[in-house]
C-alpha cells in the first residue's frame, strides 16, 4: 500500500493510502475530539466534533476528520478559532440531549462551552450510533436500530431479537457516551414490554466492549 505525506499542525505525517485524516493524525499523537468513532467500526460522520480545517490545491475546507482520506501534501489543522467555534457549538448542542454526559461536560470544558446555551431537551440519545452500529457491524445481531428520521429519531431495541441476545450480551452500554447510559434504558424498556422480568438482567453491569 502507498504511503501518503501530509502535514497535521505543522508536523509532517505519512500514513497509508486509505487511512482517514483522523486516523493519521491519532497515530502521530496529535488528539481530534470524537464521540460517534470507535476503532472497531466503520466511520460514521454523525458528530463533526473531529472537525478540521483540510487545504490541498490551494483550496481550504472544514472536513470531518474521522471520513475524510489523507492526501498527498494535504495540510491539516486542527486546532483553528474557527475550529473551536464549531466544536464549541456542537457540544453545547449535545450537551441540550445529555445534559449529565461526563464525555460531553469535558468537552465542554475543553472548548469553553456553555452547557445551558440550548433549551434543554433531555433525550438522553446524541444519536451517535455507537449501540446501533456495533450491534450491526460487529455483533452481527441488528438487535438496536434507528427509527424515525429528523427530531423524532431515536433508537429502538427488537424486542424478540434482543429477549434473545442482549442478555448475555450488553456490549453496547457502556460505549454509549451519555451517563444515562441510554441504550440500557431503551433495552429495558422493550424487554419489559416482551417480559414483565426483564428488569433485573438488563439492569445488571455491562461487559467492557474492548476497542
Ligand atoms: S443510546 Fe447512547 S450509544 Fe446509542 S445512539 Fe444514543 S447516545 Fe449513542
Amino acid at each position: 500500500m502507498t504511503d501518503i505525506t501530509l502535514t497535521i499542525d505543522g508536523q509532517t505525517v505519512t500514513a497509508s493510502e486509505g487511512a482517514t485524516v483522523l486516523d493519521a493524525a491519532r497515530a502521530a499523537g496529535i488528539a481530534i475530539p470524537t464521540v460517534c468513532h470507535h476503532e472497531k467500526l466503520e466511520p460514521f460522520g454523525g458528530c463533526r466534533l473531529c472537525v478540521v480545517e483540510a487545504e490541498a490545491g490551494g483550496r481550504t475546507s472544514l472536513a470531518a476528520s474521522c471520513i475524510f482520506p489523507v492526501q498527498q501534501g494535504l495540510n491539516v489543522r486542527t486546532r483553528t478559532p474557527q475550529i473551536e467555534q464549531v466544536r464549541k457549538v456542537l457540544t453545547e448542542q449535545l450537551l441540550a440531549h445529555a445534559p449529565e454526559s461526563e464525555v460531553l461536560l469535558k468537552l465542554a470544558e475543553d472548548y469553553h462551552a456553555n452547557k445551558d446555551r440550548f433549551p434543554r431537551e433531555p433525550s438522553f440519545c446524541i444519536l451517535c450510533g455507537l449501540c446501533v452500529r456495533y450491534c450491526a457491524e460487529v455483533k452481527q445481531l441488528n438487535a438496536v436500530s434507528f427509527v424515525d428520521r429528523g427530531p423524532t429519531r431515536e433508537i429502538s431495541f427488537d424486542p424478540e431479537i434482543a429477549n434473545r441476545e442482549c442478555w448475555e450480551c450488553k456490549e453496547c452500554f457502556p460505549l454509549c457516551p451519555t451517563s444515562a447510559l441510554q441504550a440500557a434504558y431503551v433495552l429495558m424498556k422493550s424487554l419489559t414490554a416482551f417480559s414483565p422480568s426483564a428488569h433485573c438482567a438488563a439492569a445488571t453491569p455491562a461487559k467492557q466492549a474492548t476497542a
